[in-house]
C-alpha cells in the first residue's frame, strides 16, 4: 500500500482559528497534524534550511503512539519503523551481569494480554525509534493533509497584541508573522521564555554529555565478532546492552537498520548542545583514557562510527517551570521550549508529542477565538505536574545511571527502581486527548474561581511540591530519595 492510499483522519468542522507553530521538529508536527485534525488553520516555520535528518533515536511511549490509531498512515507506518529492544546491563569487561530481561510496560492488571489489549493493539514493549524516520513520517503525514514545514524562518522574537487578539513573531530578517495563536516549539533555545516568564531563561549545562550516535548496521556486520557480541535478545528481539560501572555508563544497540551506541561521561572540551556538530573517535578515546582497557570489539564499534555521524551532546537543564503562556495567553509554549528531559526519563519526544494532543484538543473545545486564552492556560494547568513528575524521575535515573544505588553502592538490577516508575500504567495509560476532555471544565473552573484541582495524569496519592535540579541531586547524595510521596508503581 503506497502512502497516498492511506485515508485521512475525519476533520472536525473549521474553527476558523489561525496558528502559527515555529519549530518544525517532533512537537511541532504533530502539533500542526491534531490542529489541523481539530479544525484549525496551521501555518508553520522552522529555522533549518531543509529536513533535519541527524540524531539517533528516542522512545515513544503508548500515550503518544495511541493518537497514531486516528491517523491510517501513521499507525502502519509507525508499526514498520518502531523496535523493541530487550536490556541487559553489563560491566566495563562486556560481562553480562544481569540476563536479557523484555521491557514492558507494567499493567494492573497482572498480566500481559490485559495490557496488550488496552493498548490498542500496540505491543506493551519498549518502543524506539530513529529520530530522522520518525520525523519523516510525521512531515510525510503533513504533506498529506497539503501542510509543508516552510524552511529557513527563524524567529528571533514573540509577540503578542491582546486588543487585536492577535500574537506573532519577528523573523531574523526583521519580517513579522502574525495568527490568531503562535505556538512556540522551538525547542530548548527558545526565545519565548522572554513573554512567558518575563525573561530569557537559557538552558544551563548539567556537566554531563553523551558522545551518541547510530550509523548503518552494514558497517559492522561484516565482523563476526561484534555480530556475536552485540546480538539479539533470546526472543529475536535487539538487545539493549547497558555497560555500567561507577562514574560511567555505555549503552550498545544493533538492530536490523542501525548500530547505535552512546557514553555518558562529564563534559569534555568538545562537548555542545548541538545535534549537528560532529566530533571525532579520537576525541572520545582521548577523553576516556579507561576506554584502551575494553574489549577490542566494543572499541572496534566506537572505531568504526562514520566521521560527521559522532555527537558530543551537552545535557542541558531548566528547572520545571510552571508558566508556558504569555500573560494573555496567545503565545503557548509546548515541547522543549516548555520542558527540558534529560534522555534518562525517555520522555523527551513523548512528552512533546502529549503536549501537541492535549493542546490541539483544548482549543477544539475552547471552540472559538475569544477562548484561545483560556485553552492555553487550561492546557498548561493539565500537562505541568504530569511533565515534572517525569523529568524528575529521569534525573534520577542519570544519577543511578539506569541502575539501583542502595546505600551509595551501585547495584545490577534488571528493571531498577526509576525504569519501574517510568514503565508503569500512570505513564503509558495516559491518553491525552481524553483527559483534556475529561478535565477541561474543571481546570478551568480551578483557574477562574480557585476551585481545588487535582490532577489524574500523575501518580496515585502524589502530592506535587517544587523541586531543582539540585533539590533531587543534594537529597540522592544524602542517600535519601526526591520525594516519590505517592505510589509511582501502579
Ligand atoms: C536535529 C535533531 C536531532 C535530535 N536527535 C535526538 C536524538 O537522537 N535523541 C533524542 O532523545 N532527542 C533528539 N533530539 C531532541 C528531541 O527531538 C526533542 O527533545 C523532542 O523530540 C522534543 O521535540 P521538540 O519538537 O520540542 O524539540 P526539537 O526536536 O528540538 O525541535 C525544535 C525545532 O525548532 C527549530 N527551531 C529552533 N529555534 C528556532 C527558531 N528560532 N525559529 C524557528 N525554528 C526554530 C529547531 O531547528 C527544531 O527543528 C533531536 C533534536 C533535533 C532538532
Amino acid at each position: 500500500m503506497s502512502t497516498q492510499d492511506h485515508a485521512l483522519p475525519l476533520r472536525e468542522s473549521p474553527l476558523g482559528i489561525s496558528v502559527l507553530i515555529v519549530g518544525g521538529g517532533i512537537a511541532g508536527l504533530m502539533a500542526a497534524l491534531e490542529m489541523w485534525r481539530q479544525g484549525l488553520d496551521v501555518k508553520i516555520i522552522e529555522r533549518a534550511p531543509a529536513r533535519l535528518t541527524a540524531g539517533d533515536g528516542f522512545t515513544i511511549s503508548h500515550t503518544a503512539m495511541r493518537a497514531f490509531n486516528k491517523w491510517p498512515y501513521l499507525k502502519q507506518k509507525n508499526k514498520e519503523i518502531t523496535w523493541n529492544p530487550w536490556l541487559a546491563w553489563h560491566n566495563f569487561k562486556g560481562e553480562r551481569v544481569t540476563e536479557p530481561v523484555s521491557m514492558n510496560f507494567t499493567a494492573t492488571k497482572d498480566n500481559e494480554k490485559g495490557a496488550y489489549e488496552e493498548t490498542d493493539g500496540l505491543s506493551p514493549e519498549m518502543h524506539r525509534h530513529s529520530r530522522p524516520r520518525f520525523h519523516l513520517m510525521l512531515e510525510t503525514q503533513l504533506e498529506q493533509v497539503g501542510i509543508k514545514i516552510q524552511y529557513g524562518h527563524r524567529a528571533v522574537r514573540y509577540f503578542e497584541t491582546p486588543e487585536k487578539h492577535t500574537a506573532g513573531v519577528e523573523l531574523d530578517d526583521g519580517k513579522i508573522l502574525e495568527a490568531d495563536l503562535v505556538v512556540a516549539a522551538d525547542g530548548i533555545g527558545s526565545h519565548s521564555t522572554k513573554i512567558t516568564i518575563g525573561e530569557e531563561v537559557r538552558a544551563r549545562s548539567t556537566g554531563i554529555s553523551i558522545y551518541r550516535t547510530s550509523y548503518p548496521v552494514e558497517i559492522v556486520n561484516s565482523d563476526p565478532e561484534i555480530v556475536e557480541k552485540f546480538g539479539n535478545a533470546p526472543n529475536g528481539s535487539p538487545l539493549i546492552q547497558m555497560w555500567m560501572t561507577d562514574g560511567l555508563f555505555a549503552s550498545f544497540a544493533r538492530n536490523d537498520f542501525e548500530m547505535g551506541w552512546s557514553i555518558t561521561h562529564k563534559k569534555a572540551k568538545s562537548s555542545s548542545e548541538s545535534w549537528s556538530k560532529a566530533v571525532s573517535v579520537e576525541d572520545v578515546f582521548e577523553s576516556i583514557p579507561e576506554m584502551n582497557d575494553w574489549p577490542g570489539y566494543a572499541r572496534r564499534v566506537i572505531e568504526l562510527t562514520p566521521k560527521d555521524k559522532l555527537l558530543d551532546f551537552e545535557m542541558v537543564w531548566r528547572d520545571p517551570q510552571p508558566i508556558w503562556t504569555s500573560s494573555s495567553g496567545l503565545v503557548v509554549q509546548i515541547g522543549d521550549a516548555a520542558h527540558t528531559f534529560l534522555p534518562s526519563s525517555g520522555n523527551g519526544a513523548n512528552q512533546g508529542l502529549e503536549d501537541a494532543i492535549s493542546l490541539a484538543k483544548c482549543l477544539r473545545i475552547a471552540g472559538k477565538k475569544e477562548n484561545i486564552p483560556e485553552a492555553t492556560k487550561v492546557h498548561n494547568k493539565l500537562r505541568y505536574e504530569r511533565v515534572a513528575c517525569l523529568q524528575k524521575i529521569g534525573i534520577c535515573n542519570q544519577v543511578t545511571q539506569y541502575g539501583h544505588k542502595d546505600k551509595g553502592v551501585l547495584n545490577y538490577t534488571p528493571r531498577p527502581k526509576y525504569l519501574r516508575m517510568l514503565m508503569a500504567p500512570w505513564t503509558w495509560k495516559h491518553d491525552p486527548e481524553n483527559y483534556a476532555e475529561a478535565k477541561y471544565h474543571e481546570a478551568l473552573g480551578a483557574l477562574k474561581d480557585g476551585t481545588p484541582f487535582q490532577s489524574t495524569n500523575i501518580p496515585h496519592g502524589h502530592v506535587c511540591k517544587p523541586w531543582t535540579f539540585e533539590s533531587v541531586i543534594k537529597a540522592m547524595e544524602d542517600g535519601g530519595d526526591a520525594d516519590f510521596n505517592g505510589d509511582w508503581e501502579s
